[in-house]
């Protein structure tokens, strides 16, 4: 990736990396890291051990919040003179709450060639895996630190009627549950996604209330990294009458008879209505959890 013949411009490859499991580096992530000759990291010593052996060292630049507008001329005339530049950040995709977006701004208006690397993302890993309402979602990352202005946030969201996909720092879970909880309804449908692609992997789909009394009651829930997903407001009745229904049944019917309506009232399978009320029969099961990674 010399200089290109005619004077032409570099490209400004976006490129994703893994959000834990190293083996979810992509091979044309590898083979670029490998070649190109600028690499413009939110943290160096981290993407330093994505890059494998090469024969010559890139150029590196490290670009954050902070500096993001001091590095743009130095990475702009690079990427005028006909060198490829690969912008990385610490983990998953770069820009999504993470720094690139005013340099990717400044290569278009230079006339660069941007192009994306896709691999790796938290937000869509998690709402894959989530069993909330995925053909529409609003991506909302991170919400203010402070509880009165989080709570305002929510309330800005509470009747958005998509699913809602929030970054949370883990040691502010139980706090924005609460807020969350309080603002947008307990029996709020949402979900959890912990750890992705590490050893820890939580998913738990509860009611925001449930959700906050797990964390509460499991400290190690509030460790790592979490998306935090949360309902739709037009998906908030039908799902919450269907729970709260199964639950009512498996309460006060034996399980066969409790299936039985469950399948009739929800058009569910009587196979899959008996799952449901053998679920709801099991008050100590953190419901719909599954943990660890392959
Ligand atoms: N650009 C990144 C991406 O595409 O995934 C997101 C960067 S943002 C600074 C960091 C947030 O992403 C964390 O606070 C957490 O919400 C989420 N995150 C990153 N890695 C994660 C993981 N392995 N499991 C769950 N959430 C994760």
């Amino acid at each position: 990736m010399e200089k290109k013949a005619g004077g032409a411009y570099g490209t400004l490859w976006v490129v994703a990396t893994p959000i834990g499991n190293l083996g979810d580096q992509t091979p044309r992530a590898r083979d670029l890291l490998q070649r190109v000759p600028i690499i413009a990291a939110e943290d160096t010593r981290v993407t330093r051990r994505l890059v494998p052996r090469r024969c010559a060292e890139p150029r590196w630049f490290s670009i954050n919040e902070h500096n993001e507008i001091k590095q743009l001329p130095a990475l702009l005339d690079a990427l005028c003179d006909g060198q490829d530049v690969a912008l990385v950040s610490d983990a998953g995709t770069p820009l999504v709450s993470d720094p690139g977006y005013r340099l990717v701004v400044a290569a278009h208006e230079a006339g660069v060639r941007v192009s994306p690397l896709p691999g790796p993302c938290a937000a869509i890993a998690a709402l894959s895996v989530a069993g909330l309402a995925s053909d529409r979602f609003w991506f909302e990352g991170f919400l203010p630190a402070r509880s009165s202005a989080r709570r305002s946030r929510l309330a800005a969201l509470k009747e958005v009627p998509v699913t809602l996909i929030f970054h949370v720092p883990a040691r502010d879970l139980v706090d924005v549950l609460q807020d969350a909880s309080a603002v947008m309804g307990a029996a709020r449908h949402a979900a959890m996604a912990r750890e992705l692609t590490k050893l820890h992997e939580t998913v738990i789909r509860k009611p925001l209330a449930s959700l906050l009394a797990l964390c509460r009651s499991q400290p190690e829930q509030s460790r790592g990294e979490v998306v935090l997903m949360i309902a739709g407001s037009d998906q908030r009745r039908s799902t919450i009458d269907a729970d709260a229904l199964a639950d009512e049944l498996a309460a006060e019917l034996p399980p066969s008879r409790a299936a039985g309506i469950l399948a009739r009232l929800t058009g569910l399978s009587r196979k899959q209505a008996w799952a449901v009320i053998e679920r709801c029969r099991q008050p100590e099961s953190e419901g719909d959890t599954l943990t660890g990674s392959p």
